[in-house]
C-alpha cells in the first residue's frame, strides 16, 4: 500500500539510515552536550569509535537522574539560539522534566505524528478531537502539529470540558477521538448518559499516555461505537506523543524505527533481554538535536516483536506499554505491578475494567485493599462470593494476599487524563 507520511523501507535501509543516524548523533552530542561529553570520556569513548549498530551497547545509558541533573534544559547539544520551543513532562516527583526543541525537531515530531494518523486510516476529510492537554504538555501540542501535517481538520477541545466534547462530537460529526485511555472511557460513559451513540459518527479513537486493560478498551469502543481504536506510544523525552502506533491488524505498536533505535534491556542487568522478552525500553535517537537521547532509560516496560505484520507495514512492532518499573509496589516483600491485577480482573466477566490500590499500614503490618468495580447490570447480591474468588486468584498469581472490595458502577474517581491505579498512604 502506498503511503504519503510512512517510508517502505528494508532491512538493510533501515539499518543504513540507523547508523548514520547513531553516527550523528554521537558526535553531535560530544560537540554540544557537555553532560553527554564527560560521559563519555569516562568510559573511555570517542565519538568515532561508533563504527556500526553494535557499537550502540557499548555507548553509556542515559537516565532520569541526568535530566534532573541539568535542569532547567538538561541534555542541551544546540546553542540556545536554535531553540524555539520547550516542553515539559508532569512528572509525578521532584523535578519536572523540560525538553527543549529546535524547528528540526519539531519538524521531525509532525512528520512522526502524521504518520500515526496515516496508520490510524485517516484521511484529509476525517475530523479530529483533540481531547487531551494543550500548553506545556507535549500531548495537545503533538496532536495538533501532526493533524495540520497530515491535513485533517483539528477540533482542539483539550481534556474535560464534557458540555462542549459532545457538543462537537454530535455537531460536528467528529470521525476520531485522540485521548488518554482514561477520557476515552468518560466520554464513552457521557455519550452512554445522554443516549448519545447513535448521533455519532466516530470511527477512531487514537488513546494513550496510560497503560489500559483489554476490558476497558473493549468498554470505551462499544460506548462510542467505533470499530477501531489504536494505542500510540510516546513521551515527552522522544518529542512527545505519536512515537509508534498500533495498525489496524491490532499485532502491536509499529514504531519509528527511523527516527529512534529501540533496545528492550533487562533493568537489573542491564543487558539486552532475549528475543521477545519483557524488558525496560531504551531509546536512541536519531536526528533529535535540541536534546538528544543516547540509550535513555525510559522504565517503560514492553518486549518487541519479531516477525512481519499482517498489515504489510514494514517498521519493527513492540508490544502495549505492560507498565513502568517504577510503577512496582513492593507489598510485604513481594514485587506487584498494577497491570497484574487488571491481568486478573480480565478474567471475571462480572467485573468492570476499573480498579483502584489502596495501601496502608496498620500496626506495622501493611495492608492491600483492592477495590474494584461491578460491571453495570451484574446483580450486586453476589459481591462478597466474587470478591472471594478474586481473592482467592489473586492470591495464586502475586502470591500476596489483598482484601477485595466490589464497588458499585462508576463510583470510583475517574479522571480527563492519567488514572492512578495505586494510592499508597503507607509512609505518610
Ligand atoms: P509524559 O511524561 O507525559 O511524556 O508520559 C510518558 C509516559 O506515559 C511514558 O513513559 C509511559 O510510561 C506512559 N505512556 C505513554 N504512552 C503510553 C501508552 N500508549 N501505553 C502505556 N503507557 C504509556
Ligand atoms: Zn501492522
Amino acid at each position: 500500500m502506498q503511503h504519503r507520511f510512512i517510508p517502505d523501507l528494508d532491512a538493510e535501509e533501515l539499518a543504513r539510515i540507523q547508523l548514520k543516524g547513531l553516527q550523528w548523533t554521537v558526535q553531535h552530542a560530544f560537540a554540544g552536550c557537555p553532560a553527554y561529553r564527560e560521559k563519555f570520556e569516562a568510559a573511555g569513548l570517542a565519538p568515532g569509535d561508533v563504527q556500526s549498530l553494535d557499537d550502540l551497547t557499548r555507548l553509556p545509558l542515559t537516565s532520569v537522574e541526568d535530566l534532573r541533573a541539568g535542569y532547567p534544559l538538561p541534555l542541551l547539544s544546540v546553542p540556545e539560539e536554535q531553540v524555539v520551543r520547550i516542553h515539559a513532562s508532569s512528572g509525578t516527583t521532584g523535578k519536572r522534566k523540560v525538553l527543549a526543541y529546535t524547528q528540526a525537531d519539531i519538524d521531525a515530531w509532525k512528520v512522526m505524528m502524521a504518520r500515526c494518523y496515516e496508520l490510524a486510516g485517516l484521511t484529509t476529510l476525517d475530523r479530529v478531537q483533540v481531547c487531551v492537554g494543550y500548553g506545556l504538555w507535549t500531548a495537545g501540542a503533538g496532536f495538533q502539529l501532526g493533524c495540520e501535517h497530515f491535513g485533517a481538520m483539528a477540533l482542539p477541545i483539550g481534556p474535560g470540558n464534557m458540555e462542549i466534547q459532545m457538543q462537537l462530537l454530535t455537531d460536528l460529526g467528529t470521525t476520531c477521538l485522540c485521548s488518554t485511555a482514561s477520557m476515552a472511557l468518560l466520554l464513552g460513559e457521557e455519550v452512554e448518559k445522554y443516549g448519545l451513540r447513535d448521533r455519532l459518527r466516530l470511527k477512531a479513537c487514537i488513546f494513550g499516555a496510560e497503560p489500559h486493560s483489554p476490558k476497558m478498551r473493549a468498554r470505551f469502543e462499544q460506548m462510542l461505537g467505533i470499530k477501531h481504536s489504536f494505542d500510540i506510544s510516546g513521551m515527552t523525552e522522544l518529542y512527545g506523543p505519536g512515537a509508534g502506533l498500533e495498525c489496524a491488524a491490532h499485532e502491536g505498536i509499529h514504531y519509528w524505527a527511523d527516527y529512534y533505535i529501540l533496545e528492550i534491556l533487562d533493568p537489573e542487568t542491564l543487558t539486552p533481554v532475549a528475543p521477545g522478552e519483557v524488558g525496560e525500553m531504551v531509546v536512541t535517537t536519531l536526528c533529535k538535536q535540541a536534546a538528544p537521547l543516547i540509550r535513555y532509560r525510559t522504565r517503560d516496560l514492553t518486549r518487541l516483536l519479531p516477525g512481519e505484520c499482517s498489515c504489510g507495514v514494514g517498521m519493527p512492532r513492540h508490544d502495549k506499554i505492560l507498565g513502568r518499573s517504577d510503577d512496582m509496589i513492593i507489598f510485604r516483600g513481594v514485587n506487584i505491578y498494577p497491570g497484574q491485577i487488571a491481568a486478573v480482573l480480565e478474567k471475571f466477566a462480572d467485573l468492570s475494567s476499573e480498579y483502584q490500590i489502596q495501601l496502608t499500614r496498620k500496626e506495622g503490618k501493611d495492608h492491600l485493599l483492592l477495590k474494584v468495580e461491578r460491571r453495570e447490570g451484574a446483580q450486586a447480591g453476589g459481591d462478597a462470593d466474587l470478591a472471594g474468588k478474586v481473592g482467592a486468584v489473586l492470591h495464586k498469581a502475586l502470591m500476596a494476599r489483598p482484601v477485595v472490595e466490589i464497588v458499585d458502577p462508576l463510583t470510583l474517581p475517574r479522571t480527563f487524563g492519567k488514572t492512578k491505579r495505586t494510592v499508597d498512604e503507607r509512609y505518610e
